[in-house]
Parts: C-alpha cells; structure tokens; sequence
C-alpha cells in the first residue's frame, strides 16, 4: 500500500480534507503517517485503526520514507522543508494546499475535472510537486470549465465576494465576533417594533466606527461592511489575488504559449465559507444561449445550471444553500446589452471544498489508481 505523509491535516484546509478523505475512505487503500510541526508523539486522529504517534513534521529521514506527501501545513513549511526534502534526493509525490510551489515550472496547479489531460501529461513526463489553485480560481474554472473547454473565452472579468474563511479560521472567529457587536449594540432597538430604521441605521453605523469594534485581524469591518482588497498589493495596482487569476488560470489550462486574458476586483464580503463571482465574458463568436448554457451545465458532476429567475436564484444560488456541498452552481446567465458575443453569469462555490481540499484527496487518487 502506498506510504502516506499528512501534514497540516488539523488546520482549516486539512480538516475539511480529513473529512473529505475518511467519507471516501481514501484511507483504506494506502499506509498513512500523520505529522506535526507542534504535537509530536501526541495520538494521530482516529481514522478507524491503529496508528503510530505524531510524528515530527520536520524529519526529512522520516519524510523522505514517505511515496507520497499532503501538505497543508501553510507556504513557510513548504519552503522549509521541499528543498532539503528533494537535495536529500527524495523522488515521492508532493501534494500541497500552500501557494509557494504554484507557479514554479516543475509544478503542476491541480484541477483535475478541468485539466486532467495537463496532470496526465505532466505524470509522464515526471513531475512530482502537485500544488492545489488559488480557490477564487479553482472555483472560477470548475463553473466555467464548458466554455473554456469549447474554446470560447477571448477575456473575461470576474468581480468576486470572498468569504472569511478565505482568510483564515481567525477571521472567520472576527466576522462573527463583529456580527455579534452589531447584534448586541441594536438588540433593544430592534426588539421595540416601533423603533424608527434611521434609529437602528444610526447606532449600526456607530458601532461599525468604535474603536472597540473588533477589526485586529481584517483591520476594517466586514460585517454589515466589505473590504475591496485581498492579499499584498502587486506593482501595477492589482492585488496578488487579482493577479492570481490571469497567471493560474492559464497554467491550470496549459496555455502557457497563448494565455487568456482575465482581470478583475477581488472583495471580501461576510460570507464565512463561500466564494461568489460574477463575470463577464467575452466570447469568441456569438454562440447561442441554449449552447452555451448547455456546455456549462455539463461539463463536469459538480456544475449545476441555475434557470434565471428570482426563484431559482434564491433557492440554489447563494451561500446558505451551497456551503459545505460540493455542488458549483452556476446562474444568472445571459447575454449584456454590449453585444451578442457578452455573457454574464454568477456562480458560487464552497472555497474550503473545491477551493482547497478536493483537488488534493483527488490527485492522491489519481495516484493510486496508476500503481
Ligand atoms: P491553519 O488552519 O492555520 O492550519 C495550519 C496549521 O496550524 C495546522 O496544520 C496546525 O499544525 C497548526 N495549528 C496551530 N493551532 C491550531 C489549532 N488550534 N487548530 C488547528 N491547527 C492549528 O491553515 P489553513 O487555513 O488550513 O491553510 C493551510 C494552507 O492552505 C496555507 O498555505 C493556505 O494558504 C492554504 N490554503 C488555504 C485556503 C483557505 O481557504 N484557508 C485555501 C487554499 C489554500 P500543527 O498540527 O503542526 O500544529
């Protein structure tokens, strides 16, 4: 069976991975090791039979054991540990949730119900880093995948609504700590039916601004409130999220010779584990409507074509209804009043799922499945 290294399975990422891995029971079929880089010789989780103890996540003896390595440890353990791990002359399977390795050019970005062949061909040919997308982007691609499958993004924008989770599981605490403020400073107000809405408006607006208002992590109120920025700023006025989009995006598809362009505005919004994006596409030609609805809605199992109406839309097209599901619905679609070749649409995917763990546990599989 093959020999298992999990690291950073008790973060964020790596839980919602434990998960994802112990109900498809990837376990069964390969010998893991569970690491920590604060917990040694502490139990390993329970995954239905016995294991060894922690181990030290910093053991390149250890680790270089290991066919294969999931990391979700986060970009310092990666940077720490890869290039001693492969100077020691290690030759297994680097599969990793950080962003450090993403755009190196012996690592591949992991999508595989969009770039299978890209994996396939990158296998053959020798690559052993397997690092997971950025998950805007990831998100982006598994609802867009039929049109750039058929070849009929020329550019596209896409405007996001990033959720807290996105951040972190401190921020996510800092949302709802801040949703709590609010709650609490209005409670009276609200609960007098005859209280006047510029009241409550007033004391909401007032809370937002006290210097009590619990901002250490975000710096700025997200509840009731958005943030338009995420991540470092890059040289030519984007953000790093911004620019994620156009570079990871085209290697995902492996276009590295004739990349699609793609730009947009990256916001933080109060959603806690949801991204949403809305774009706008400019397509190759004017392809009909019911062609192009019918590419996206079946491209892949996870995509779900939204009708749009208001209906619809309320029901399957918003976080409440999509988080924790690994469902990608995709609606709102129709051509802009720009022209006949202008689509918009709308889709919403949980960031923590397809964002982050699931391309991992597939590409393991994958793994597997050519032994
Ligand atoms: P995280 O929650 O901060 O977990 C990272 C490590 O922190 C854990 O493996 C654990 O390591 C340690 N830790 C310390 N105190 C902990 C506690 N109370 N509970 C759980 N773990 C604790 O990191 P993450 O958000 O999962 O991100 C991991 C990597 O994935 C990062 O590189 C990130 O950029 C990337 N990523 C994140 C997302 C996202 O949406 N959050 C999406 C895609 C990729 P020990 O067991 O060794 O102490």
């Amino acid at each position: 069976m093959l020999k298992l290294g999990m690291v950073g399975w008790r973060g964020m990422v790596g839980s919602v991975l434990m998960e994802r891995m112990l109900a498809e029971k990837d376990f069964e079929r390969c010998e893991p090791l569970f690491f920590t880089t604060s917990q040694t010789g502490q139990a390993a989780p329970d995954i239905g039979r016995e294991l060894p103890p922690l181990q030290d996540a910093h053991d390149l003896r250890l680790l270089a054991d290991m066919e294969v390595i999931i990391s979700c440890q986060g970009g310092d353990y990666t940077q720490a540990v890869i290039g001693p791990l492969r100077d020691s002359g290690w030759q297994g399977y680097w599969i990793d949730a950080a962003s450090t390795l993403r755009m190196e050019s012996d690592s591949l970005i992991i999508l595989d119900p969009v770039n299978r062949s890209v994996i396939d061909a990158g296998l053959d040919r020798g690559i052993k880093n397997f690092i997971g997308g950025n998950c805007t982007v990831s998100l982006m691609l598994m609802a867009l995948a039929g049109l750039f499958a058929n070849g009929w993004v020329e550019w596209l924008t896409t405007m996001t609504y990033q959720s807290a989770s996105g951040a972190g599981a401190k921020y996510m605490r800092e949302l709802v700590a801040q949703m709590r403020y609010l709650g609490e400073g209005s409670a009276a107000l609200l609960d007098d039916p005859a209280t006047a809405i510029a009241a409550i408006d007033r004391q909401v607006t007032t809370d937002l601004n006290a210097d009590d208002f619990p901002t250490p992590c975000f710096g700025a109120p997200l509840a009731a409130a958005l943030i338009p920025w995420i991540d470092r700023p890059m040289e030519n006025g984007q953000t790093r999220e911004e620019w994620k989009g156009l570079v990871e995006t085209n290697k995902i598809l492996g276009r590295g010779e004739a990349p699609i362009p793609i730009d947009g505005q990256c916001v933080r919004v109060g959603a806690m584990r949801c991204h949403s994006q809305a774009f706008t596409i400019k397509l190759t030609g004017d392809i009909p409507l019911d062609e192009l609805e019918a590419a996206l809605g079946e491209h892949n199992p996870w995509v779900r074509l939204i009708p749009n109406t208001k209906a619809a839309t309320l029901t399957e097209l918003t976080p409440a209804k999509v988080s924790g599901t690994l469902s990608v619905p995709i609606g709102r679609v129709r051509k802009l009043n720009m022209g006949k070749d202008y689509l918009t649409a709308f889709s919403v995917g949980d960031q923590l799922l397809w964002g982050a763990a699931e391309p991992l546990r597939r590409m393991l599989e994958i793994l597997q499945n050519r032994r």
